[in-house]
């Protein structure tokens, strides 16, 4: 098994840092995994003059995994689009087909007062949401504005064929089932064609997993669910634009951003790991970055892409326990409580594992 890492720009490399001292462990206590770092994003461009320079997509193309920082920053933000640094995570998602994203919501007890809704509503929560990356409105054709001034049409198109939903479908069942093997799929059918054929597809695809319970929900009222009652999800799967909507909904339901991990896959399981935070420029370099969702995406590499799931609990309880001992950085932290550093939190982390 081999992994890219790519730690990227901002607190990109803080955060890194502490996920390879976990992954070192690992290895020490037997797990096989082999490793290549490359610079990806600003840093690549400063170094090579490209975000995403040849040998970096090489290296990604070539490993099992992928586990990425962030990247960005004021510096890079003059440069012509497609030289900016946030053009290597489109470039990679692209190149290697990583047309699922799975982003979870995980509200761990100890941190349940972060988040705007009350506590007894988010603490536990553990919440999966699946986004569809390739088709849907962002992508379909005809697409444009026409038309004279006072006049003007605005026309995207929701597309979806059938390969498509299927197969964003079985990652939500494949998921589901190594979880709480519940599946809810989210459409709009009763107002849209395109949504009648994602939910037939649901249940055509349902047989093939008969461990998995599978239930439908309108994208509105999934909506207020989310904030309502969101501990009634267990796997939710969404086309591209309902799941943006929601998986952003979803991980303010947390409250906050330096927690929570993510995984575009392909087809084959081969996926790119990374905090759903960008890199920070305001806090880099202050030793200040909460290096938990970077941990927590190594974690998820472990449980997604190569099945291990006994290392990816280790990984998720150290994090837990660190939790439960009261160790917090500055976005975590309540007001007067005593914070810790990005160093802090990893070691604490690592002794933890
Ligand atoms: P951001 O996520 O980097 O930061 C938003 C706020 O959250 C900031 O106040 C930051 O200090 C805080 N924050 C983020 N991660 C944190 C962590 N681990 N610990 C503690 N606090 C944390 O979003 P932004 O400021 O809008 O963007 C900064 C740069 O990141 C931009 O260049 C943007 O394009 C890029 N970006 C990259 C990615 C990515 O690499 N996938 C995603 C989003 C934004």
């Amino acid at each position: 098994m081999k992994i890219a890492i790519l730690p990227g720009d901002g607190i990109g490399p803080e955060i890194m840092a502490e996920a390879l001292k976990v992954l070192d462990a690992l290895r020490r206590d037997g797990l096989k995994v082999e490793m290549e770092s490359a610079l990806v994003g600003g840093a690549a461009y400063d170094a090579y003059g490209h975000p995403l320079p040849a040998a970096t997509l090489k290296l990604a193309e070539e490993a099992d995994a992928v586990l990425f920082g962030a990247v960005g920053s004021p510096r890079h933000d003059a440069l012509p689009r497609e030289h900016r640094p946030e053009k290597a995570i489109l470039g990679l998602r692209k190149e290697c087909d990583f047309f699922a994203n799975l982003r979870p919501a995980t509200v761990f007890p100890e941190l349940a007062d972060a988040s705007t809704l009350r506590a007894e509503v988010v603490a536990g929560l553990d919440l999966m949401i699946i986004r569809e990356l390739t088709g849907d409105i962002y992508f379909g054709e005809p697409r444009g504005v026409s038309g004279e001034k006072g006049a003007r049409i605005g026309i995207n198109t929701m597309h979806y064929t059938e390969a498509q939903i299927r197969r964003i479908m079985h990652v939500g069942f494949r998921t589901a089932r190594q979880r709480g093997k519940r599946l809810c799929s989210i459409d709009k059918m009763n107002v849209l064609e395109a949504m009648q054929l994602w939910r037939d597809i649901a249940i055509e695809i349902a047989p093939e997993y008969p461990d998995v319970e599978l239930s439908h929900m309108l994208v509105d009222n999934a909506a207020m669910q989310l904030i309502r009652n969101p501990k009634q999800f267990d796997v939710m799967v969404a086309g591209n634009m309902f799941g943006d909507i929601l998986s952003d909904e979803a991980s303010m339901l947390t409250g906050s951003i330096g927690m929570l991990p993510s995984a575009s896959l392909d087809t084959n399981g081969k996926g790119l790991y990374e905090p759903i935070h960008g890199s920070a420029p305001d806090i880099a370099g202050k030793d200040i970055a909460n290096p938990l969702a970077q941990i927590l995406s190594l974690g998820m590499m472990l449980r997604y892409t190569f099945n291990l799931v006994e290392w990816a609990d280790r990984v998720d309880g150290a994090v837990k326990r660190t939790l439960a001992q009261g160790l917090r950085t500055a976005d975590i932290a309540k007001a007067g409580e005593p914070v810790c550093s990005t160093s802090a939190m990893g070691a604490a982390v690592l002794r933890n594992l």
